[in-house]
């Protein structure tokens, strides 16, 4: 039985671009440290990666800090700057909702019934005359929803914050133009655009500064110690070049959820909840419930059936556990409990979502 992949939002295939890339730079002893030539091939390899991240987001006014992961550069920004309260949405990625400084104020911003950061009451929580740092990301991992982070770096920045965003699931989705969000800092993963995993960057403002979480030798400038990963790096660079080219087609994904979600809506009609279907999303994310089901037995049937899927963010048990966004957005348990997130991607076909249905159809007629 072939595997239907419908769980790119936790993680994606590496292309083989990137792996060809990869391959060739592994077998060069590569350390970007070394005084030599192939020190210096190393550093032309950085210098390439940075500017094929550079030029996927529009970052040319950005220093960039390679990580291990996005989860790791967040942690960078919110140990390492000096704000003494940390404002962050309660739909913000784990990376960055159990971040919290023991040495910090945390104030979690509420969350509207539409999915969406509910800006006023950031305007409400905002310290007056205090160093604070705001984090609120582009686009919702669980329900795709795109948040208004213009909005809340401007307001960020009026009341003299900073502003930390998280554009991990946008980048490679959406035309991400970081000089117009204007965070102070920023981070991104190269394992959710089809390239390694265990490789991320902080990107931040340059002209800004922060203390280094990883103590050691002088890499990065001081700003993260380690022998870098010249493989992972370059590797993360070739997955934002190939971005770029497929970004003005990624759109044409929406077809295929527009198609998924009408197709159970005309099953199951009120007994079903797409979430966030109100406000913009990703063109690849739906979120779905069915009333009063469950999540775990939908998981394992479409799995008994070869079809990967998730109930939203992943748990390190590998159980489902109820979405902390959704009832951040206030649904009522009977929704809560049987969601399902369906996150296509760029090689999925119509006969794999034609599968999805017909097994969701099945487990509906049973189930009802
Ligand atoms: N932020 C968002 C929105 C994510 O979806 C994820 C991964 O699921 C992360 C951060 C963490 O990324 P990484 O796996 O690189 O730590």
């Amino acid at each position: 039985m072939s595997i239907i992949f419908f769980d790119h939002n936790s993680t994606t295939k590496i292309s083989d671009d990137v792996l060809n890339k990869m391959l060739e730079v592994h077998q060069m002893p590569l350390n970007s440290s070394a005084i030599h030539q192939l020190g210096r091939r190393a550093n032309f390899l950085i210098e390439e990666a940075n500017n094929n991240i550079k030029d996927l987001i529009n970052a040319s006014n950005y220093e960039i800090i390679y990580t291990s992961s996005s989860t790791e550069a967040t942690n960078t920004v919110f140990f390492g700057n000096d704000s003494n309260d940390i404002l962050f949405s309660k739909i913000e990625h784990a990376s960055v909702y159990n971040c919290r400084p023991t040495n910090k104020r945390i104030h979690e911003i509420n969350v509207l019934e539409n999915g969406l950061i509910d800006i006023e009451d950031l305007k409400n929580k905002i310290p007056i005359n205090k160093n604070f740092l705001v984090s609120a990301m582009l686009a919702n991992n669980e329900t795709g929803a795109i948040q208004d982070v213009e909005e809340i770096s401007k307001l960020t920045h009026q009341k003299l914050g900073l502003f930390h965003c998280d554009l991990v699931q946008a980048v490679g989705k959406i035309d991400v133009d970081i000089e117009k969000i204007n965070p102070d800092y920023a981070v991104i993963s190269a394992h959710k655009i089809h390239g390694p995993q265990g490789v991320g960057a902080l990107l931040i403002r340059k002209g800004l500064d922060i203390k280094p979480l990883i103590y050691g030798s002088k890499q990065q400038k001081s700003k993260r110690a380690g022998t870098m990963n010249i493989a992972g790096i370059a590797g993360f660079g070739e997955a934002c070049k190939q971005a770029k080219k497929n970004l003005k087609d990624y759109h044409k994904i929406s077809k295929l959820k527009n198609y998924l979600e009408d197709s159970l809506k005309n099953i199951a009609g009120e007994n079903l909840k797409i979430f966030c279907s109100k406000v913009k999303r990703l063109d690849n994310t739906s979120f779905i419930a069915l009333k009063n089901s469950n999540s775990q037995t939908q998981l394992i049937n479409f799995d008994l059936n070869g079809i990967c899927v998730s109930s939203g963010a992943s748990c390190s048990s590998g159980s489902t556990e109820q979405s902390r966004v959704l009832k951040a957005m206030g649904i009522s348990d009977e929704f809560l409990r049987g969601a399902i997130r369906i996150s296509l991607g760029p090689d999925n076909t119509i006969t794999e979502v034609n599968k999805f249905i017909q097994i969701w159809h099945e487990f509906y007629k049973k189930f009802y």
